[in-house]
């Protein structure tokens, strides 16, 4: 398309031609007039009134040399605390082509170039002078080998700037972006298509649908029927709620957003006051599990004031989640942002890895992804990547092992300026072995850990692997504290083919392979 290869000034001309003609003309001529295209960053940072200069940058992948969406941080050269306005996203900047031309204030900068945890992180300092071009260059290394995996994050509103929730999604690094704006569905495909984005990172439709008994998240929907609050809060039970959502057709994850809020909430907090949180009975006599998912991390109601991390809140779901696996009620983990702003939410982080066939965005299939969530092949990442499989099987699998010693493979990796400390084994509940992860040899090497365990299991059992820090990333992420997990791999030693839980409940029957 050969506008998109139009300088920004010369179309700033024509926009300005067009609201001059659109004056003269008369409002009507609105409708029909194709709407200017002036750059939204340029204007915030002209509004501000003050020098300015041109930034060119060009943000690349190393190795293929191939442009890619990115994100720009900047703070001042001299060190100062207050932070640059750079455009509309405040100090930050959002490019969708790897390739931009930007009109900043006049100033020396350090800019913090990234696309998420699985690249390197750059840094660069540049000088914009008035009325010159200053030029920025910056290779980002893939340092995550996910193969096999696609990054997605099922909870995220942005209805209000689609275009920029396609836009800033890829430049952080997802792959599947599952629109779940309140009530209603939303498509972000045109504005993907619009940004020349499929290479980059595909959509699906949902909903984050409010009840009297808690979020939930369902995609993907075709029928946009969630609007009248009056239906929505007239439905009487968690069951009653899961029997007309899987009216649908076609499969759909339905999935347990924010099940704990810091401050007990029975409305948008489902186990708040019906799972109970010490002993995990349960308090309601309609509680529903068959859900096929539950948020162990969603950034916006976990972080602290200070962290967003491993908080007290994320260590209580995980005690829920352990329970209710005992207990043969088995919701796969996942970990969400929630985000609803950019660049104040943490959109991007955490995120889920899918397992999945294909490694490239615009050929993946919703449904297949459905699939992948309903068997547990997924793992939660805020940072490091986890890979896991017992005997050779990946997460999620029930594999039979009657000779009941199961061997567990953990690999872990980790971009360098994302820390971490512990690696836990976790079977039924229990803690059953902790490694200390050490740091890479050289700084700018990812963090890597490989290791093989043998565990005896003496009933039927489920292993997961918990990856976790309190050290922060490195600026400009220094919020961040590393927490990922994984789904469990359900062990069956008396070969009955099936996970019997520990304490009873519905059994898992053994995965074909
Ligand atoms: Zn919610
Ligand atoms: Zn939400």
């Amino acid at each position: 398309m050969p506008t998109t290869r139009l300088s920004r000034s010369s179309m700033v001309r024509v926009g300005l031609l067009l609201a001059l003609l659109i004056g003269t003309l008369g409002s009507h001529w609105k409708d029909i007039l194709p709407a200017s295209e002036p750059d939204p960053d340029e204007i915030h940072v002209l509004q501000q009134g003050g020098k300015v200069g041109k930034l060119a940058l060009e943000v690349k992948e190393a190795g293929s040399n191939l442009h890619m969406p990115a994100r720009l941080y900047f703070t001042y050269d001299d060190g100062r605390e207050e932070l640059p306005t750079v455009g509309r996203f405040q100090h930050f900047l959002v490019t969708a082509s790897g390739r931009d031309l930007k009109t900043l204030p006049v100033g020396e900068y350090q800019v913090y170039v990234s696309r998420g945890t699985e690249y390197s992180l750059d840094r660069q300092k540049v000088k914009i002078e008035e009325g010159k071009t200053a030029y920025l260059n910056s290779t980002l290394e893939r340092v995550v080998d996910t193969t096999g995996f696609i990054s997605a994050d099922f909870h995220l509103h942005l209805q209000y700037a689609m275009r920029d929730g396609a836009m800033t999604s890829a430049a952080e690094g997802i792959d599947l972006l599952t629109a779940t704006d309140h009530n209603i569905l939303k498509d972000y495909s045109p504005h993907i298509r619009a940004l020349k984005l499929e290479r980059f990172i595909t959509s699906t439709v949902g909903s984050e649908i409010d009840t009297a008994f808690g979020h939930f998240n369902s995609f993907p929907l075709e029928i946009d029927r969630w609007g009248r609050r009056e239906f929505r809060h007239g439905i009487r039970t968690p069951g009653e709620f899961l029997r007309i959502v899987r009216q649908e057709p076609g499969e759909q994850i339905v999935q347990v957003n924010h099940p704990r809020r810091w401050t007990s909430s029975p409305i948008s907090g489902y186990f708040d006051e019906r799972l109970n949180a010490e002993t995990g009975a349960f308090d309601y006599p309609y509680f529903e599990t068959g859900f096929d998912s539950f948020e162990i991390f969603n950034a916006i109601t976990d972080q602290s004031e200070t962290i967003i991390g491993r908080t007290k809140l994320v260590d209580q779901k995980l005690q829920d989640w352990y329970r209710l696996l005992n207990r043969g009620a088995l919701m796969a983990g996942v970990a969400n942002t929630d985000a609803h702003r950019y660049p104040e939410d943490s959109l991007g982080y955490p995120r889920n890895y899918v397992a999945s066939e294909t490694d490239n965005p615009w050929e993946i299939d919703p449904r297949k992804v459905v699939q992948a969530v309903k068997r547990r092949a997924v793992t939660g990442s805020l940072g490091p990547f986890l890979h896991f499989t017992g005997n050779g099987s990946p997460v999620g699998s029930v594999i039979t092992d009657p000779d009941r010693s199961v061997s567990l493979r953990i690999q872990l990796q980790s971009a360098p300026w994302v820390p971490v400390e512990t690696l836990e084994v976790i079977r039924n509940g229990e803690v059953i072995k902790t490694y200390s992860v050490p740091p890479p040899e050289e700084k700018e090497k990812p963090w890597k850990f490989d290791t093989e365990l043998v565990v005896e299991c003496r009933q039927d059992s489920w292993v997961l692997v918990i990856a976790s820090s309190q050290t922060p990333w490195e600026k400009p992420f220094e919020n961040y504290r590393s927490f990922s997990f994984t789904n469990p791999v359900f062990v069956d030693v008396d070969g009955n083919g099936y996970f019997d839980p520990p304490n009873g409940g519905y059994s898992l029957q053994e995965t074909e392979n």
